[in-house]
């Protein structure tokens, strides 16, 4: 049977590289002659993306596996399958572990997911991918089919990763680091910009150190990036405090499109803690990196990830990991509870602090952390913004976008034809997570969805 009037549905669970990953899926089984399906319960081949950086990402996947299998014994001739870290994690385990499930792959197995699919599909057998490709690099196109245009896009330049954080699954499940090729991403960049895309923002997990097994680098990288034409905003995630060298700090104050934003995770503010998490920084040296930035752009946004309560975390350790908060003063955090995942080292560590501490200090770092943010994003009311359009919100409600430092602004006056437009913007509401405001120099009329049908009735 060839994939010829059978269709595909990609649910996606994660980081920016999976939904990357989704779509290079999703075109390779496309060009096979398979038809995108909206609807989950109506695919017939359906493949779930996922994340396995904490345990309830893992969760959340296994119980949609359980919620699927009224539908596999319905309908058997569909094929269910996992992808990406999960997959790569559990191997054959989840393969005998749930009965309804045809294809298990990892994330190396995305190149391969149209020969595997046809593997179940033609010969009814039930498929394991979880061997690692061995080459020295990767080497793919884009995506090419693609519904609409995105005003930004996020392009993968890498996998994998060379460091060993202690409570971190990357390095098992993406397995060690590989870059593609400068003139390659090139490519990738001009075929988005061709398609109306503005902002590129390079992905890698830690992108610090893209090509360093093939001798090209990410301030090259990012060099040849702003001589493209049509491109007018750069960024890249996630840097990692020990190798982002002066190179690229200095890129701040120097490359035109870079976009004044960095995400920059110190993990925790005791340099006791981070021992055990190997992170290989101390929280003196973060906070020289911290100052270096803020010399190379002084205006520079900078965002963080903190985990409280990992093992052994004591209220001491806990108090630094604050201080760095309120010294740095952060304009956007991912603030986690320390999850432990079997298979990596601080798995085996014990000392495990209780939920109710985790639960008591993420509530207190939150508190103060989104405190502050909320008084910068206030501070901005009245002020002009700049703002790519890149869509309407989840809610369907407002026309969004980001500034160059990484505000989410909902923009109250603009339209469907603002999309991929870089406005002016008048911001006259913050909030802790948003800005608010009407675009300089048309009507200042509320524009959501409800509304504009309103006008158009
Ligand atoms: S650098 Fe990031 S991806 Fe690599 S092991 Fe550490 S936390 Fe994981």
């Amino acid at each position: 049977m060839s994939g010829l009037e059978k269709s595909i549905h990609i649910k996606t669970f994660g980081c920016q590289m999976n939904v990357f990953d989704s779509d290079r899926m999703e075109s390779i089984l496309v060009r096979q002659g398979y038809r995108k399906e909206a609807d989950l319960a109506k695919a017939d081949v359906l493949l779930i993306n996922t994340c396995s950086i904490r345990d309830k990402s893992e969760h959340k996947v296994l119980s949609l596996l359980g919620q699927l299998k009224p539908l596999k014994e319905k309908y058997p001739h569909k094929v269910i399958g996992i992808t990406g870290c999960v997959g790569q994690r559990m191997g054959r385990a989840l393969l005998q572990r749930v009965a309804h499930l045809d294809l298990v792959m990892g994330p190396d197995g995305v190149e391969r997911v149209g020969e595997l699919v046809e593997e179940v599909v033609s010969r009814g057998r039930r498929v394991l991918e979880t061997s690692f490709d061995n080459q020295k690099e990767r080497s793919y196109s884009q995506p090419a089919v693609i519904d609409k245009v995105r005003p930004s896009e996020f392009l993968t330049v890498m996998k994998g990763c060379d460091h060993f954080c202690t409570y971190c699954i990357v390095p098992f499940v993406r397995g060690r680091e590989k870059s593609r090729p400068i003139a390659e991403l090139l490519d990738d960049v001009r075929r988005f910009v061709d398609r109306g895309t503005k902002e590129i923002t390079f992905l890698g997990q830690n992108i610090n150190t893209y090509g360093k097994r093939t001798g090209e680098s990410l301030a090259e990288l990012v060099l040849c990036t702003n001589e493209i034409q049509g491109v007018e905003r750069i960024r890249y995630v996630t840097s990692h405090p020990r190798d982002l060298g002066m190179d690229l700090i200095r890129q701040f104050g120097q490359v035109e499109k870079l976009c004044p934003a960095l995400h920059l995770p110190f993990q925790s503010g005791s340099n006791a803690v981070l021992k055990r998490m190997a992170r290989l920084y101390t929280r003196e040296e973060y906070l020289e990196k911290i100052a270096a930035l803020r010399a190379a752009r002084s205006d520079i946004a900078l965002s963080t990830d903190v985990i409280v309560g990992f093992p052994g975390e004591t209220d001491q350790d806990f108090e630094q990991s604050m201080d760095v908060i309120r010294e740095v003063g952060f304009s956007g955090a991912f603030l986690f509870k320390y999850s432990p995942r079997p298979g990596t080292r601080a798995f085996e560590f014990g000392e495990e602090v209780p939920d109710s501490v985790k639960t008591e200090r993420l509530a207190h770092l939150q508190e103060v952390c989104f405190g502050k943010i909320h008084e910068e994003n206030k501070g901005l009311v009245g002020s002009t913004v700049s703002c790519l359009i890149e869509a309407l919100d989840k809610k369907g409600r407002y026309y969004t976008g980001r500034t160059p430092h990484g505000k989410l602004v909902h923009v109250l006056n603009a339209g469907e034809a603002c999309i991929g437009k870089i406005l002016d913007v008048e911001v006259t509401e913050g909030n802790a997570s948003n800005l608010k405001g009407y675009y300089v120099g048309a009507p200042r009329q509320d524009r959501t969805r409800d509304s504009e049908k309103a006008v158009s009735a």
